[in-house]
């Protein structure tokens, strides 16, 4: 039973191979897709514009199986959270958030991150897995279906749990889906993706996909994002600033939008500010300023509101496209950072920091 197909899995060009390999034409998937992920339709039997064997064929083979939500959470300010779980141990997260005249949709790409920013709580969670196709798409699919109506998400935004560019294969399909006419029909100006700065996936997901791109800085100077950003000591600023370079060089329109998160006396000095402005003079780039979420046994605190916005004025006064992210859904832990899902950890992190511990008392 559960070797069936799950039909989330495949953008239109794995659709239509799979129905080829069933001896079946492959236009089908293209009436397929848009039962899935227009209509939100997943019995066979519904999908009238197919023959009656093909869809006894497809019952028999496949399932659309999208994760199930076990709890939903509503914001005083209109953000919604999803907790979905995937398997026994594993559930993820995802945020809705809505503006004025758009609907943005945060979604998850990895049960927990393995990439351990020293700010951000899905790092003290440790990493289990990366999603699969389904449990990725899965995320608009269920979010579009709850909300009804015909366009309900405007933007999506890969910054939920996890590292996107470290699951690159299965969020490639993804993003596909995403943009698809016969499925969600996004711009490309509309589906962001969001990396620490994994510099040789930049430059995959440059190739493969039409997509936006965030980057997470968070420190004008290598010293400092060494600490913040471990996997700097990797691929240093001057290499993610020729990756972001390389990105939009195809698209004039194009600007790539770098988050910078305010920690109190650690980043958000006039200095730092003004160093902000000298590298990323180099790049066509919007800066997106988000005041830190604090979580339990942090050792960092939100720069007092003054500090940004004197840190947002000087960006603003040397010519750079400066918004502060509003926090929103902090009633409900959806901000920033603050999504923890629920991960079983596979990298005995905390196992690690035990045994951290220990040698420091021994010693
Ligand atoms: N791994 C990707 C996707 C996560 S996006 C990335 O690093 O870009 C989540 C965004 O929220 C990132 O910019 C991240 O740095 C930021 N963030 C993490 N923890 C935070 C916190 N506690 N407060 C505010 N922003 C945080």
């Amino acid at each position: 039973m559960s070797e069936k197909i799950n039909l989330l899995n495949y953008d239109r060009e794995g659709m239509q191979i799979l129905f080829e390999s069933l001896g079946e034409k492959a236009f089908h998937a293209r009436q397929v897709l848009k039962w899935i992920h227009q209509h939100k339709v997943t019995g066979f039997s519904e999908m009238t514009d197919l023959s009656k064997s093909l869809r006894k064929q497809l019952q028999e083979v496949a399932i659309v199986a999208a994760p199930q939500v076990v709890f939903e959470q509503a914001s005083k300010d209109g953000t919604r959270k999803w907790i979905m779980q995937l398997d026994c141990n594993n559930r993820i997260e995802t945020v809705l958030i809505p503006e004025e005249n758009r609907a943005t949709l945060c979604i998850s790409s990895q049960v927990g991150c393995a990439l351990d920013c020293s700010f951000c709580s899905t790092a003290q969670q440790g990493f289990n897995r990366n999603l699969s196709v389904a449990e990725i798409i899965g995320q608009v699919w269920v979010a579009a279906k709850t909300l009804g109506g015909t366009r309900p998400i405007s933007n999506v935004v890969l910054m939920g749990m996890g590292e996107p560019l470290a699951n690159l294969a299965n969020v490639q399909i993804a993003l596909n889906i995403m943009r698809d006419q016969l499925a969600y029909g996004l711009s490309k100006y509309r589906v962001t993706v969001s990396t620490a700065g994994l510099v040789p996936a930049m430059q995959r997901l440059a190739e493969h996909a039409d997509v936006s791109l965030a980057v997470s800085l968070h420190a004008p100077d290598d010293a400092l994002r060494d600490e913040l950003v471990p996997i700097n000591r990797k691929y240093p600023i001057k290499q993610l600033i020729q990756a972001c370079q390389d990105f939009v060089r195809n698209d004039h329109k194009r600007k790539v939008t770098f988050e910078y998160v305010m920690l109190d006396g650690v980043n958000d000095s006039d200095r730092h500010a003004r160093a902000l402005l000298k590298l990323l003079a180099q790049v066509p780039a919007k800066i997106n300023l988000i005041p830190f979420n604090p979580f339990p046994e942090t050792r960092y605190q939100r720069s007092p509101q003054k500090r940004i916005d004197r840190f947002q004025k000087i960006l603003s006064d040397g010519g750079m496209n400066t918004i502060m992210r509003r926090t929103r859904g902090g009633d409900i832990d959806a901000a920033c950072g603050q999504l923890v899902g629920r991960v079983e950890d596979k990298s005995r992190r905390a196992l690690r920091q035990i045994t951290v511990n220990l040698q420091e008392r021994v010693s």
